[in-house]
């Protein structure tokens, strides 16, 4: 609750919070200024915890007229400095040393800001960094002494030391150094150490939607690692580092699809929702031109179109189920095929549109056998040669494909097997589309 006082009451209340805890606690113009930063605007803790102070020693000095004790000047010297010091001595002859500070040591100063921001600058301007944001991380055991402090003043008034710590560096980076500091969306988190004085960059990755196709197959979304040994002689995302991480002096990129096809299946038509992003880069300007061109061979293909933000991956991950895929199916039937086959196939599925599928036989070895419920919306047939036909599958995103076609010894169903009454083998799958 802020207490309603007025201008006199504040004032009071202010000078006496400040001398009981000056008589307890050594503390420098800035951690002083911080107990009451709330009051006053645009002024350092500094310019305000010296202020304080003077008014302070007006008071005490008037008070010493009708007292003779000097101990609580001398207290007053010994913890908050001047202008304590030079009233002591030319009340007593004697010169006092101020104490270090309760809280920081000493440390906060106008200089120790100056120095800060100039090594974080140094380093955002490494990153090519412009839009910044300023983190300290803090020891516990100052964090505490902090605390003990406010249990005289309260907490009314008071903001963090860190809070002055990224305030002040920050101001610096931005008003010296032309940077400009974002809260919502920095380019990077420069980090401050504020017990080893070390500094640490936290670059925000770069996310960039688009599309990709694959147009040959063999070739995995992700690294596909077991036992040491890749799986599969190119992925997507090998493909992405290889050409990209140059580009952003990225330590990596990763890729987040909306789901993914098999290995062996390529992705066509109008390609794949895709985010990629630019884990710690060095380098933010960049032209999409030119990444496109790099990502355009003849296997593989990327269309980046905007820069997004990070819950673009989120979006695309958690609706990647409910998005319908269109697949291209080649398959092969072990008994002759007619027409009748052909018309059965898609009439079926015309009125029976539910699939049962229990985990795969080929992943069970690293997924959890479950039922999964999936629904096919269209089937359309094109009966090739006697026992090779081609099927336009239109079906809910994460539905097992090559499942639907064989039926996984009734793992499946029901299947196109079952329903034509032959063993089928899908020889070729493509995605055509991914709504
Ligand atoms: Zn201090």
């Amino acid at each position: 609750m802020w207490r309603v006082l007025n201008s006199e009451n504040i004032l009071v209340t202010v000078l006496s919070k400040a001398r009981s805890v000056l008589k307890k606690y050594p503390l420098c113009d800035h951690c002083l200024g911080r107990l009451f930063a709330r009051l006053g605007v645009g002024l350092g803790n500094d310019t305000r915890g010296f202020s304080i102070k003077t008014m302070l020693q007006l008071v005490i000095h008037h008070e010493k007229s009708t007292s003779t004790d000097q101990n609580e000047i001398r207290e007053l010297a010994v913890n908050a400095g001047e202008p304590f010091i030079t009233m002591y001595r030319i009340i007593s002859g004697e010169t006092v040393c101020r104490k270090p500070c309760y809280i920081c040591n000493n440390k906060l100063s106008r200089e120790y800001f100056q120095s800060i921001a100039e090594k974080a600058y140094r380093i955002l301007k490494d990153w090519s960094i412009e839009r910044f944001l300023v983190g300290v991380t803090l020891p516990r055991e100052i964090r505490l002494r902090e605390l003990e402090v406010l249990q005289i003043t309260g907490f009314e008034w008071a903001e963090s030391i860190k809070n002055e710590v990224k305030r002040e560096v920050g101001k610096i980076i931005r008003d010296k150094y032309g940077l400009i500091p974002d809260f919502d969306n920095p380019e990077a988190v420069v980090i401050i150490d504020f017990d080893k004085d070390n500094l640490d960059i936290q670059p925000s990755p770069i996310y960039i939607e688009g599309v990709y196709w694959k147009k040959a197959r063999m070739i995995s979304q992700t690294d596909w690692i077991n036992n040491n040994v890749s799986k599969c002689p190119l992925s997507l995302e090998s493909f992405l580092n290889e050409n990209l991480r140059e580009v952003f002096g990225s330590e990596k990129i990763f890729i987040h699809a909306s789901g993914r096809e098999d290995v062996d299946v390529r992705m066509i038509g109008s390609g794949r929702p895709v985010v990629i992003e630019a884990y710690r880069p060095s380098k933010r300007r960049f032209d999409l031109n030119d990444i496109n061109n790099r990502l355009n061979t003849d296997i593989v293909e990327f269309k980046l179109t905007s820069i997004v933000k990070r819950s673009r991956v989120v979006y695309l991950k958690t609706t990647s189920g409910s998005r319908r895929k269109t697949y291209k199916a080649l398959i092969y039937s072990s008994k002759e095929l007619s027409n009748n086959d052909m018309v059965k196939l898609e009439e079926f599925y015309k009125t029976n549109n539910v699939v049962k599928q229990w985990t795969p036989t080929r992943v069970l070895y690293r997924r959890r056998d479950t039922l999964r419920i999936r629904k096919v919306f269209e089937v359309k047939t094109k009966l090739l040669s006697s026992n090779v036909f081609e099927a336009i599958i239109k079906c809910d995103g994460g539905l097992y494909v090559k499942e639907l076609i064989h039926g996984d010894n009734g793992r499946t169903q029901p299947s196109f097997s079952e329903i034509i009454g032959a063993v089928l083998i899908p020889l070729e799958l493509d995605v055509i589309s991914v709504e």
